[in-house]
């Protein structure tokens, strides 16, 4: 796996250290939302939709930052099946959480490329009518976005545009467990 790698784009050190300020402050804003409408942070108001398989290394770090009683809900999406590297187009697979009316949701993502995964899961919670709605993703990338889509309320690093890999983001469904945000090697991408 190592040979694969053609450069770090963000260490694993500098992945540590952003997730836990990313952590912090959005403990910070969920919990002055509960307060501001009366709620003790153990009401379980809070719920987290991570965007499946790509968010589940940083949403496994980044919910234990959060101190207050949550619950988590997958969404599975999917956008590039196999082994493309540009998006196909988001697709929603299987059922969103149900049960997110009134509640404090925290959409969270790998990555913010073309907008049309955020986009449509946006569109879909929002149709639930949740108390708030944050998205919170890991990385941006520098690029125009293919569909109108607000920013996230939270982005971990900013990366040019460029196809990576690592910390939960795969190609053909490999590099997920590496450590670090890494682009490929040209020639791990066609063996
Ligand atoms: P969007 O719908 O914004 O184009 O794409 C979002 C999804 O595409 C991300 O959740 C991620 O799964 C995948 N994606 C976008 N860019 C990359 C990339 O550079 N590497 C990998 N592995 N996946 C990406
Ligand atoms: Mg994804």
């Amino acid at each position: 796996m190592v040979r694969d790698v053609d450069r770090v784009l963000v260490s694993r050190q500098a992945i540590a250290v952003r997730v836990r300020e990313l952590g912090r402050r959005l403990a910070r804003d969920l919990e002055n939302e509960l307060a501001r409408e009366g709620h003790a942070d153990d009401a379980g108001r809070v719920v987290l939709v991570p965007i499946l398989t790509g968010s589940i290394v940083f949403v496994a770090d980044l919910l234990r930052e959060l101190p207050m009683k949550l619950s988590v809900g997958v969404v599975a999406i999917s956008s590039y099946p196999g082994r493309s590297v540009e998006s196909k187009g988001a697709a929603i697979r299987g059922e969103l959480p149900p049960n997110l009316a009134g509640r404090h949701v925290v959409i969270v993502d790998d990555i913010f490329d073309s907008g049309q995964t955020l986009s449509l899961v946006r569109r879909l919670i929002e149709a639930q009518r949740p108390a708030s709605l944050r998205v919170c993703v890991l990385l941006r990338k520098d690029k125009p976005r293919a569909v109108p889509c607000p920013e996230p309320d939270y982005v971990g690093f900013d990366i040019p545009d460029e196809f990576v890999v690592g910390y939960g983001l795969d190609f053909d469904g490999y590099y997920r467990n590496h450590p670090e945000i890494v682009s490929l090697r040209g020639a791990a991408r066609t063996h």
